[in-house]
């Protein structure tokens, strides 16, 4: 059995707060989250970054990707939104299991972005 953190949650071994799923991505609340509503959309199928995704897992996440983003969105009642997605420990990777960050903004909400902007 793999150990990796989030094939547990997909094989429901480890409880999480699921947003959403289809046959190829789960999405769950983050558990340390940095601002209401930090969603996570994962790969079901192991896979260490985004250049091990083959086609079809790619394919899964760019049609869920806004999908999810919008209903985040939505229901967060949110004026923006950061997509974040890290690759390797020098970029900020701790899970080494696809996934990208949904980050519902708003203002006053505290969290920066790490490069110019509002
Ligand atoms: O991009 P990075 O690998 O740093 O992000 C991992 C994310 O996974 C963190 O935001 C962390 O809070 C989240 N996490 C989680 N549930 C776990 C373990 C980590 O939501 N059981």
């Amino acid at each position: 059995m793999s150990e990796c953190i989030f094939c547990k949650i997909v094989a429901g071994q480890i409880p999480c707060a699921k947003v959403y799923e289809d046959d190829h991505v789960l999405a769950f609340l983050d558990i340390n989250p940095l601002m209401p509503g930090h969603t996570l959309l994962i790969t079901k199928k192991h896979a260490e970054t985004i250049f091990d995704l083959s086609a079809e897992e790619a394919a899964a996440c760019g049609a869920a990707l806004p999908k999810v983003a919008s209903a985040v969105f939505k229901a967060m009642g949110a004026e923006g939104m950061n997509i974040l997605q890290n690759n390797y420990e020098i970029s900020g990777q701790e899970i080494f299991h696809v996934h990208f960050h949904l980050m519902p903004r708003k203002t006053g909400d505290g969290f920066k972005v790490p490069w110019p902007a509002k």
